[in-house]
């Protein structure tokens, strides 16, 4: 029976090192005028939208406003990606490559990803290192605020292809508690890596299904999944 892996980008396929933070912030006090960023602040595993609400939340504008200006923000924020994105301060993660290229090649599998990136934002990243020839479906920050909303999303979309997986055939795979999250929620497991900010131990906490380091040493687990 064909299986669906939905990947996270960030931390997950690759890092794009401090950039996109400074490119968003920029973005945001264009746009916002000003934002308080809460202590401790993780953008990690979050959509892109709810990241905007939770820093301009604190500087006082109302919830309307901030929504209001949501598509202006993506659009500044696109557009300053898509100039200054550099290629030679990202990392692909070890693994990744090879894993897309020995997983596209099985007619068993379906390649999609699960990202609070903006779509055009995803497709950016993923196009610095031509990996976005290998997703056929996705879900995206455009799609709703919690991340929880993506994966019901993803699904209808690959029904809408020809390919209606139930929970059991789709596998997540991410570097946060929230991506370990909305796998759950919607009762899809997780394969969790700690190539991203959140150590081994802690996604193990979390409750993933299986953790690894990297995706170079998941991959005898994606060679099982069948
Ligand atoms: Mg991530």
């Amino acid at each position: 029976m064909k299986k669906l892996v939905l990947f996270d980008i960030d931390g997950t396929l690759l890092s794009c090192g401090r950039q996109v933070g400074h490119i968003f912030l920029e973005a945001l006090k264009e746009i916002y005028g000003s934002f308080r960023k809460p202590e401790n602040y993780s953008f990690a595993g979050k959509t892109d939208s709810l990241l905007v609400i939770e820093m301009v939340r604190g500087a006082g504008l109302n919830l309307g406003e901030i929504h209001s200006r949501i598509p202006d923000m993506r659009n500044l924020y696109l557009q300053k990606l898509e100039q200054r994105l550099d290629p030679a301060e990202m990392t692909v993660l070890p693994g990744v490559v090879e894993l897309l290229e020995r997983l596209s090649r099985r007619d068993d599998i379906e390649l999609g990803l699960l990202t609070g990136n903006w779509r055009d934002g995803a497709r950016i990243k993923l196009s610095r290192f031509q990996l976005d020839r290998f997703f056929s479906v996705g879900a995206f920050g455009d799609d709703g605020l919690d991340r929880r909303e993506l994966v019901p999303v993803a699904l209808s979309r690959a029904r809408r292809t020809g390919h209606a997986f139930e929970p059991p055939q789709v596998l997540i795979v991410g570097d946060t508690h929230l991506d370990i999250d909305c796998a759950h929620a919607s009762g899809v497991r997780c394969l969790a890596v700690a190539t991203g900010f959140t150590d081994a131990e802690s996604l193990r906490q979390a409750g993933a299904d299986w953790v690894f380091p990297d995706l170079q040493q998941a991959s005898l687990q994606f060679s099982l999944f069948r």
